[in-house]
């Protein structure tokens, strides 16, 4: 797992540092000795996820990279920082309000733009976990070497590309390989990358890099079936479509009868 300062996108100096950061933190992660998750090694994530700020005094956007180049982006905004962007948020769902004909004085938008800027700080919670907190006390040696299925998890996210909502679900399976997850952190997993703005395919991407992060299991799976309200509300406005994405990796994409089992056991 390598662990880089990604750009912020206003900010060329920035982005060079972190070039230059990046070179750094990937050749001290393919240090061979280094702890994987779920032992107590958390000191990268606490210095770059807890609460380090660009010069900018923005977070700074860690990620995860794996070795499949599919960025699993961490923790990027404490508890601390979301309590201080919330006037400029507030702010912006003021002139949004006046932007869109409104008269933001009026009795029923009063507090609407603080509701607004909570909701959307709600909607966004998943920036503010990482993997390492939601999975490490979870993580169970066991001689178990049959398929693992937790499916049907609920799904509320945000398109990255019109803020609007995108629901549906994700069924979650993997191979274990000595080493087991408290089910209920799949579910967590799926929160944490579902809380943020996303596109439906990096959302599963993620979601199987994560849980191959955390239990190197023999192989993971994950389908996703979602309605993308930009679709339905905008756009082709096709009520009923539905997209379906997939992530096989190790087994679930080498072999096609486990594959298969999956499919069949994660359809009911
Ligand atoms: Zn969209």
């Amino acid at each position: 797992m390598s662990i880089v300062n990604g750009p912020t996108p206003d900010s060329d100096e920035t982005f060079l540092d972190d070039v230059a950061s990046l070179k750094s933190r990937v050749r001290a992660h393919t240090d061979p000795g280094r702890k994987p998750l779920g032992q107590d090694d958390n000191t990268e994530e606490s210095q770059d996820g807890g609460g380090g700020r660009t010069r900018r005094g923005r977070p700074p956007l860690t990620r995860v990279q794996s070795s499949r180049d599919i960025d699993i982006v961490e923790r990027t905004r404490s508890v601390d920082e979301m309590n201080r962007a919330l006037p400029d948020m507030e702010a912006a769902y003021h002139t949004i309000l006046s932007s869109v004909g409104e008269e933001p004085a009026r009795q029923g938008l009063l507090k609407t733009p603080s509701r607004a800027a909570k909701a959307l700080m709600f909607f966004t919670k998943g920036y503010q976990e990482d993997l390492h907190e939601v999975v490490s006390d979870a993580i169970f040696d066991e001689d178990c070497d049959e398929m693992v299925i937790v499916r049907d998890i609920e799904l509320f996210s945000l398109c990255e590309h019109h803020l609007v909502p995108f629901i549906g679900k994700i069924s979650v399976g993997y191979l274990p390989n000595k080493k087991v997850l408290g089910l209920s952190k799949i579910a967590r997993i799926v929160e944490m990358y579902s809380r943020r703005l996303q596109v439906q395919e990096r959302l599963t991407k993620q979601i199987a890099l994560a849980l191959s992060e955390a239990i190197q299991p023999a192989g993971v799976a994950v389908v996703c079936e979602a309605t993308h309200m930009c679709m339905v509300m905008r756009g082709v406005q096709k009520l009923n479509s539905k997209t379906v994405t997939s992530c096989m990796l190790g087994v679930f994409r080498e072999d096609p009868k486990t594959r298969e089992e999956f499919l069949t056991l994660a359809r009911g």
